[in-house]
């Protein structure tokens, strides 16, 4: 069964694939290269082109819901992230032309199993697994452009048990999204009900079953999903 994306005033939406982007924020790029131990020579300087890896449609789980961490599995991180939301088939576009065919935006988790994920990148191995659980990527209900405002008019703020965890703001991203849209555009086809995580700003860390998390574009979009164990 497709995932159903929540469309606000409008009809559900079947996902497709979640196209999503690292080190897309100076402060989050410059915690994973140093603290979080994961930094590589290509760590210091940020990246000239959109650093992008897949996650499966199989992630997505709904506002309200849970993230599941399986047994044996430690140190899931939070990333909250920017959502784009594919309304129009975009397939060599310009910049200009891929925001014509966005659909809306929504707040979306990047929830990563930070240990895989670096023991991956040590050995120069993908980190889809780490990346790519069932219900590591929550998702908001989707806010259409018309009543959204631009895409680097938002805030991002991530409370866990109440307390606030991350704060960023898009327009700090490295790179915009219309220029994402864009340079994804040319070489892989997004289509309708594909979305687009554009990054996550500092403050990411671990939870742990029992806690809250609320994911929020103030004003616009909120998620609220609870962890437990699977
Ligand atoms: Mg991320």
């Amino acid at each position: 069964m497709p995932f159903l994306l929540r469309v606000r005033g409008g009809q559900p939406l079947a996902a497709g694939k979640v196209v999503a982007v690292a080190k897309n924020y100076e402060d989050h790029r410059k915690e994973m290269a140093g603290a979080m131990g994961s930094g590589a020579a290509g760590d210091r300087r940020p990246p000239e082109d959109p650093v992008v890896f897949l996650k499966p449609s199989s992630c997505l789980a709904h506002d309200g819901g849970e993230v599941v961490i399986p047994h044996g599995v430690a140190n899931v991180h939070w990333e909250t992230e920017l959502a784009v939301v594919v309304g129009r088939e975009m397939r060599r576009v310009d910049e200009a032309e891929a925001m014509r065919r966005v659909l809306g935006y929504a707040v979306f988790l990047d929830m990563t199993a930070r240990d895989l994920q670096a023991d991956a990148k040590k050995g120069g191995m993908p980190w889809t697994l780490s990346k790519g659980m069932d219900t590591f990527g929550p998702i908001s209900e989707v806010v259409p452009v018309a009543q959204a405002p631009a895409w680097d008019a938002m805030e991002l703020e991530l409370r866990v048990n109440g307390e606030v965890r991350q704060k960023g703001a898009t327009r700090d991203m490295i790179h915009p999204v219309p220029r994402i849209l864009s340079h994804v555009s040319r070489y892989m086809t997004l289509e309708p009900g594909d979305v687009v995580a554009t990054g996550t700003p500092a403050g990411v860390g671990a939870c742990k079953p029992g806690d809250a998390l609320e994911a929020k574009l103030p004003g616009i979009a909120a998620l609220n999903v609870r962890v437990v164990a699977g």
